[in-house]
């Protein structure tokens, strides 16, 4: 196979998808322990998280990045685990910005440790867009969630500080759980209709094999999409770009839009166009992926850029996954990688 630099639609997996987006967690470690991504009874004092030489430099990353662009990669998401936890973040956002060819860098995060100086520093660097993740406007049911009693009311400054530094609309991830915060989906939309902010609704997903999921413990989209179109009636408009994940909504009284991510009731693998490299270098076609391949060990082996290219060219060509599709409750019992390694 031979790949040129800036080829239009490069390469394409074995069910005809492009590769478009790169998802690249750069730190395994979290400094909450959500319960449906990082419990607490699994990453515990003794868990095994990945030493520093594990870890994708700065260099390594932006080498990743550089190939990626080669095969049609356009938009760059950093996540985590926390992203924000690794130090001299916005110094990659910059290296990643050079590259050229990438035209957006997005960046998933809790929001803990997002000042309006650091996200200041993120925008000057080349961030264009940031997601930061709320599952409750309530106290009590948002430090359930996160399990280290993380208040609301900062996480609400996060969203402000982010907006301050020119990085709006922020887009609010929160993922909804039966019995858990189901009641906090109408106070979240009602907090941000009119904010220019757009609050994606996420079904809890099985992803990763710590978070002990159950069907019974997904809130539909269409259950979420009720709840909150009965307040506020709702109508759906088109995806933006290509592969978006969200369906989107607006509100009919013009206070904005909401997304929906039903990755479980209505999954949208046909049009998935993304990739995904955890903070080792391994790199995976899908979120529910059991194995990655090792790009960090063909980056430290003294090989080429060609050769990695047509390494990873020959990965993306033999894709053929689709596993929100097919989800049944055996593939549920399959090993995969766990959220906080690769990032959702
Ligand atoms: N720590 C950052 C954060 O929480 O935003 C980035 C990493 S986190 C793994 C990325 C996103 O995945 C978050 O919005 C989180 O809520 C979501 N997530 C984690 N586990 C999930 C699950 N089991 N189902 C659905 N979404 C999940
Ligand atoms: Fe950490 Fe994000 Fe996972 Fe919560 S969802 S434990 S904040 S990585
Ligand atoms: Fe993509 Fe896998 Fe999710 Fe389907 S299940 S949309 S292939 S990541």
């Amino acid at each position: 196979m031979h790949v040129k630099a800036h080829d239009e639609v490069a390469i394409r997996d074995a069910l005809g998808r492009a590769l478009r987006d790169l998802r690249i967690s750069i730190t395994d470690r979290c400094n909450f322990r959500c319960t449906y991504c990082m419990p607490k009874e699994v990453f515990g004092k003794d868990y095994p998280f990945l030493p520093q030489h594990a870890v994708l430099t700065f260099e390594e990353i932006v080498r990743v990045v550089r190939l990626f662009e080669r095969l049609g990669v356009r938009k760059i998401r950093l996540t985590g685990g926390e992203p924000l936890l690794r130090r001299d973040v916005e110094r990659l956002v910059r290296m990643i910005a050079e590259v050229p060819g990438i035209d957006d860098i997005a960046m998933t995060t809790n929001g803990s440790r997002l000042t309006y100086e650091k996200a200041a520093a993120l925008k000057a660097a080349g961030l264009r867009r940031i997601t930061v993740s709320l599952d409750s406007l309530d106290d009590g049911v948002f430090q359930a969630m996160n399990d280290v009693s993380f208040p609301v009311d900062r996480v609400l400054q996060a969203i402000d500080a982010a907006a301050k530094a020119g990085l709006s609309p922020v887009k609010i991830n929160m993922v909804v759980k039966r019995g858990v915060n189901e009641d906090s989906v109408v106070p979240m939309a009602e907090r941000f209709r009119g904010t220019g902010h757009v609050v994606r609704f996420i079904e809890y997903m099985d992803v990763g094999n710590s978070n002990g999921w159950r069907m019974e413990d997904v809130v539909t989209a269409d259950e979420i999409l009720s709840m909150i179109h009965q307040r506020w009636p709702l109508e759906q408009i088109p995806a933006r770009t290509a592969g978006e994940v969200a369906t989107r909504y607006r509100y009919l009284d013009g206070q904005g839009e909401i997304g929906i991510i039903a990755s479980v009731t209505k999954p949208f693998c046909g049009g998935c166009t993304r990739a995904r490299m955890s903070s080792d270098g391994q790199l995976y076609t899908c979120l529910f992926g059991g194995k990655g391949h090792d790009v960090r060990a063909w980056l430290r082996s003294g090989m080429s850029d060609d050769e990695i290219l047509e390494r990873i060219a020959s990965v993306w060509s033999h894709r053929n996954d689709r596993y929100s599709e097919v989800r049944t409750s055996e593939t549920a019992r399959l090993p995969r990688v766990e959220m906080s390694k690769i990032g959702g």
